[in-house]
């Protein structure tokens, strides 16, 4: 158990890391949600080991740590240390603070209890409003509740939970749209080749290969994973092969909607959010059997054939820090 609360927060935190270093900042949607919801998570996960959280050398050490190992190869990570240890401060403080007004509120109530026991619909309301309104989180109302022996209408919880990422959902589709004036072709081509890279890599060196990063320009792509050792040429040799044996397969890529909990059943991979229940895009690479090749998480856009994507080149490898492999790649 400690060990998975340890895991977590040096997973996470690393993850955050990376994210606050790409300009990243928390917030309630997109990409600044999941960061929000790593530092929550490794925040949690402190608490339940015993630390104390409001401790702010706890954070320094913890960012120096990650700091220590990938600044030299990640600028971006050693210019942002500043701002990554106030980020941490700043969300512990909200996280304790949202658990502090939780615990009160719940005192309160709990106190004006009527004497045939609370309406359990409106229990999920206030459950749910006090999660929208104060960030106090939903596990920490229900383990109250449970300590004190409430019950709360968990369909209810469900519908409210479901209705309003509904509304965030379309938000961020809109937000999306107008954000796609910026791909090109090219930037396209080179997105879906990405995933099949992801899958080339988990194929030749196991499932423990873990994105950590990518970025497209027109010029060409990265894709940083974590890998202790350097691949050999004769290994890169074989990745590029088995992509472009894939690209000539003419997979279609096939993208579809369905809840997170229905994509991890599925053995999707990619980055997302930790939301359960939300609802998710998912691209597979297939072929016309509907085997699939490549299945990702992933907000697009995509080729629609990987004949599309042309002849695929590895350029360079680069070590990018401790167990960290970074491949730059092309399409001519
Ligand atoms: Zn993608």
């Amino acid at each position: 158990m400690n060990k998975n609360h340890n895991y977590i927060i040096s997973d996470h935190i690393r993850a955050a890391c990376f994210l606050i270093g790409d300009g990243v900042k928390p917030a309630g949607k997109q990409q600044g949600y999941v960061l929000r919801r790593l530092i929550r998570r490794s925040l949690s996960s402190s608490l339940a080991l015993g630390i104390d959280i409001s401790n702010l050398q706890y954070f320094i050490d913890l960012v120096d740590s990650v700091i220590g190992i990938y600044s030299s190869v990640y600028d971006e990570i050693g210019n942002s240390k500043e701002l990554i240890v106030s980020i941490f401060i700043q969300e512990s403080q909200k996280y304790l603070k949202a658990i502090s007004i939780g615990e009160k509120e719940w005192q309160k109530a709990i106190g004006q209890k009527p004497v045939d026991g609370f309406n359990e619909e409106l229990v999920s309301e206030k459950i749910f409003d006090m999660y929208q309104s104060h960030g106090v989180p939903m596990e920490l109302s229900e383990d109250i509740l449970e300590k004190n022996a409430i019950a709360f209408d968990e369909i209810k919880l469900d519908e409210l939970i479901h209705n309003h990422q509904n509304m965030s959902q379309e938000a961020s589709k809109s937000q999306f749209k107008s954000g796609l004036g910026e791909q090109n072709e090219k930037t396209t081509r080179l997105h879906t080749a990405t995933h099949l890279l992801h899958k080339a890599l988990r194929d030749m060196f196991g499932e423990n290969i873990r994105q950590m990063g990518s970025a497209i320009t027109s010029e060409k792509a990265r894709f940083d994973f974590t890998k202790d050792d350097r691949i050999s040429e004769e290994d890169i040799t074989k990745i590029q092969q088995k992509i472009q044996i894939t690209i000539d397969q003419y997979l279609t890529v096939d993208k579809r909607e369905m809840t997170e909990k229905e994509a991890r059943e599925l053995g999707a991979i990619g980055l997302f959010g930790e939301k359960y229940g939300e609802i998710v895009t998912v691209y597979s690479i297939q072929d016309n059997e509907g085997n699939i090749f490549s299945q990702e998480f992933c907000g697009g856009p995509h080729v629609k054939n990987t004949q599309e994507i042309g002849k695929f080149i590895i350029l360079r490898q680069k070590s990018v820090g401790q167990g960290l492999k970074r491949l730059e790649f092309d399409l001519i």
